[in-house]
């Protein structure tokens, strides 16, 4: 398991116009990490920096210590899986869906990556379980559904790292506390980094950051900050 940091990270998407000044902290290996902060604060920004959308303009991103500046993009999307908000998926089968995540893999590995004991509880309570047509924009499946073959999606590369990027958010709350218990499941043995806007989605991480325009301005664990407040 990896261990991944920021060091002194400073990043604007304009010119003129800083988002992060300076940022610094560590998700160390196998351990869960969040971030929360108010709308506009950088939190989304942070994922993008990580999966490599954009690079800083100054400071480092590591991985176990090396600058993932210096790693292939194969071979840090192969080590990140992200489970955002609103996952796109394809006007086809859930089991094409899944594959997709594997780069297209074959129906056979699929099928095998499906019977694995992490994928399998995300996919079996589904009416036809892969050959299930997710519609388009995967409308024909709940909320809930639709985020379950997303994460089965991340999780067929078995990632090391994971990314939650308001992976609840978009949910009823109690399909969000099942796809929470999900996620803590699958979470268990990978660096993970989630970022939230709401405290209540991230009472398990073993730490909470605090991004505030930019900077971090808090961090402790779940009961420290709400007994702050
Ligand atoms: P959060 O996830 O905390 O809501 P974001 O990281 O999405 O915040 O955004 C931080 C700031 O960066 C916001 O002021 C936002 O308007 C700005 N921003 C986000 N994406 C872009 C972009 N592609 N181009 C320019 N500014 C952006
Ligand atoms: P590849 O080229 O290896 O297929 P992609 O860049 O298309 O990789 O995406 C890798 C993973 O990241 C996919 O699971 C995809 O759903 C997810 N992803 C791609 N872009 C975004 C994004 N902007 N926000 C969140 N997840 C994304």
């Amino acid at each position: 398991k990896p261990t991944v940091a920021f060091d002194n990270v400073v990043f604007g998407y304009e010119q003129d116009r800083t988002i992060l000044h300076g940022l610094s902290f560590e998700v160390p290996a196998g351990s869960h990490v969040a971030i929360v902060g108010p709308s506009g604060a950088g939190k989304s920004t942070i994922g993008r920096l990580l999966f490599r959308f954009y690079d800083p303009q100054e400071g480092r991103i590591l991985i176990d210590g090396q600058d993932i500046a210096k790693v292939t993009q194969h071979s840090l999307r192969e080590q990140i899986g992200i489970v955002p908000q609103d996952s796109v998926l394809f006007n086809d089968t859930i089991g094409y869906n899944i594959a997709y995540g594997r780069g297209g893999a074959g129906r056979e590995q699929v099928i095998a990556a499906a019977q694995s004991a992490a994928i399998m509880p995300l996919i079996e309570r589904l009416p036809e379980g892969l050959d299930t047509e997710v519609g388009e924009r995967g409308l024909k499946l709940s909320g809930g559904e639709k985020q379950r073959v997303a994460i089965a999606r991340t999780l067929v590369k078995d990632p090391p790292i994971l990314l939650l990027d308001e992976a609840t958010s978009a949910l009823d709350s109690r399909t969000e506390q099942e796809i929470l218990a999900t996620l803590r499941r699958v979470s268990e043995h990978r660096t993970t980094l989630a970022i939230a806007h709401r405290l209540s989605t991230i009472a398990d991480a073993d730490k909470i950051l605090v991004l505030e325009h930019g900077r971090l301005v808090e961090s402790g664990h779940h009961t420290d900050l709400l007994r702050r407040k």
